[in-house]
């Protein structure tokens, strides 16, 4: 063996030890962490992939030392049950990349609809319908929303964003004090709960589609309009 070639093998493998407790670390943050963006779900999805294509390596080597005769079934099966726990976060990461892409499509919509009231009022409608109400929207009416909708379709009402989230941040939006809902307006939940908030008084917009022919991105803004943040997010 070449001098010096231990100690190489030795020191790759500690850097792949700590490669690996940051991906660990990364994902403790993003992962099983409150709120993310877009661009934090991309990093989560990359350690989650890095940190399963480790556990694959480390199975498909074991597996051989057991062919070998130099490593027991047991130690397999303990490979085998890590790069299972892989698998699954990876899974888990690439569901919560899903959603944070479909939340990022919604604020993305809000955002486009503020730029066109600003600068063509008239052209507005194309991109959402907008119902003004009373103009009050607070805790307690978003209580009652929630339970009439409830006891209408026996499930809870599909909240995709309960007032600011790191996404709205990150556009220099702010969210707070309005609810976003996973809801198509034109389904029949959709019609429910905009025809709901018009006898109600409250205020709302409706999104139907970012991309034409897409239904990403469709959902129900309760409460008034997201406003710019002054500085940025
Ligand atoms: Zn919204």
């Amino acid at each position: 063996m070449e001098a010096g070639a231990a100690p190489r093998a030795q020191l790759a493998q500690i850097e792949e030890e700590i490669a690996d407790a940051q991906d660990a670390a990364s994902l403790r943050k993003t992962l099983y962490g409150p709120d993310l963006t877009d661009a934090q779900s991309e990093e989560m999805l990359a350690a989650a992939d890095r940190r399963y294509e480790r556990r694959k390596a480390a199975f498909d080597k074991t597996r051989e030392l057991v062919a070998a005769g130099v490593a027991t079934e047991s130690s397999l099966a303990d490979r085998q049950l890590e790069l299972d726990l892989a698998r699954s976060e990876a899974e888990l990461a690439s569901t919560r990349a899903k959603v944070v892409h479909e939340l990022t499509t919604m604020a993305e919509q809000e955002a486009a609809l503020e730029e066109k009231l600003h600068t063509a009022p008239s052209a507005a409608h194309e991109a959402g319908e907008r119902f003004d109400g009373n103009g009050l929207f607070n805790s307690h009416t978003f209580a009652r929303v929630e339970s009439a909708f409830e006891s209408r379709f026996g499930k809870p009402l599909p909240v995709s964003a309960m007032g600011e989230t790191a996404v709205h941040r990150a556009l220099g939006f702010n969210h707070i004090g309005r609810v976003d809902v996973a809801i198509n307006p034109d389904q029949p939940e959709g019609i429910w709960l905009r025809e709901f908030l018009a006898e109600n008084h409250i205020p709302y917009f409706a999104f139907r589609q970012a991309v034409p022919g897409k239904a990403t991105g469709a959902h129900i803004h309760i409460g008034p309009q997201s406003t710019r943040l002054a500085h940025g997010g």
